[in-house]
């Protein structure tokens, strides 16, 4: 499949008066056509950084790209996100990128219907008449799942419950036929039975629209449902990427280890006990200089202080970043059976 996004080596600075945190620290991958792609890791890692870089949605001031080029296959062709103005910018989010929030109801405006805010942005990027845009609010509100449409667009977000409302977000983000959508922990702020359905639908609409989505999430059993690749993030790096069965059952960084053993998932089982990891990330004003990991991994070693570990392919698609893998390491057991 070909690519519809290009990462490489990002990095992402946020200049502070107590110095400058390195927030994305050398960050590449890529995403394919049609595909749902995971990032995963504590907060602070860089997930929500990276994906707001790749729609330039950072503050800037502070925020500020320091290096690397995000390569976007957008109707015009490749370009790279870091070197467009804002304006270019502008028109690329409005028509070719949608991005899904976790929290519906400080992302909709409160005082506008559900059918103005769909239809602005297809009267402003998509060049439709009044009518037209009525029109095909209403469509995608049926296709988010939502009935009794023509009504609906007459409401408010605060009539809609939070499910709804999360709907709405998607048609929203829906609007424009989008190439790329982030969803930034869509699911989070939902009930399980609900996160279900809204899980469902993502996953249902990127077959039926062919939109590629990265899925920024803490909650490892939405990535099992959804995702079909997983990147692993662990203080402005990537520690680990590959196929979401490889993550989940061959699992080759201590890092990925220990967030599959510390968070729940769609099947863990009620007497599996969740242990978090011990320890907290490094400051990212002085990053460490050799595996950010090191304080907090049972494993390090003296190399790992020293030197930060290179990615080792491990397949065609998983790769990890630790000197475990190196040929010369000691060889160590997985601490216990993790997926499976
Ligand atoms: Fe642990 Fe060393 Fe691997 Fe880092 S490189 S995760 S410290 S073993």
């Amino acid at each position: 499949k070909e690519n519809i996004l290009e990462v490489n080596d990002l990095k992402v600075s946020f200049n502070t008066y107590a110095g400058e945190v390195q927030a994305v620290r050398g960050v590449t991958f890529d995403l394919r056509k049609g595909e749902v792609l995971a990032i995963v890791g504590e907060s602070g890692c860089g997930k929500s950084v990276t994906s707001q870089t790749l729609m330039r949605l950072i503050p800037s001031p502070p925020g500020v790209i320091k290096g690397g080029s995000i390569l976007f296959d957008g109707k015009k062709g490749k370009v790279d996100i870091t070197k467009l103005s804002n304006k270019q910018m502008e028109s690329v989010r409005g028509s070719e990128m949608g991005m899904i929030f976790q929290d519906p109801m400080t992302s909709l405006n409160p005082t506008m219907t559900v059918g103005r805010q769909i239809s602005e942005s297809l009267i402003k990027h998509q060049g439709m008449t009044k009518e037209q845009a009525r029109q095909r609010s209403m469509e995608l509100l049926r296709l988010v799942g939502l009935s009794n449409v023509e009504g609906r667009i007459k409401q408010y977000p605060h009539e809609f419950s939070g499910g709804m409302r999360q709907r709405v977000m998607i048609a929203i983000a829906l609007a424009c036929n989008p190439k790329l959508l982030i969803a930034d922990e869509p699911t989070t702020a939902l009930d399980v039975t609900v996160q279900a359905q809204i899980i469902d639908l993502m996953r249902e609409l990127s077959v039926k629209t062919g939109s590629s989505i990265i899925l920024i999430t803490h909650d490892l059993g939405v990535v099992a449902e959804m995702a079909e690749r997983v990147v692993v993030m662990y203080a402005g790096k990537i520690v680990e990427k590959g196929t979401v069965d490889e993550i989940f059952y061959d699992p080759r960084h201590p890092y990925t280890w220990g967030l599959l053993k510390s968070v729940p998932r769609l099947d863990t089982r009620a007497d599996e006990e969740l242990i978090p990891i011990p320890g907290t990330p490094p400051d990212l004003f002085a990053p460490p200089k050799g595996c950010a990991f090191a304080a907090r991994c049972p494993y390090a070693m003296k190399v790992c202080v020293e030197e930060d570990p290179a990615h080792t392919q491990l397949s065609a698609e998983h790769s990890a970043a630790c000197w475990l893998l190196h040929p010369d390491a000691p060889k160590v057991e997985r601490p216990v059976e993790v997926g499976g």
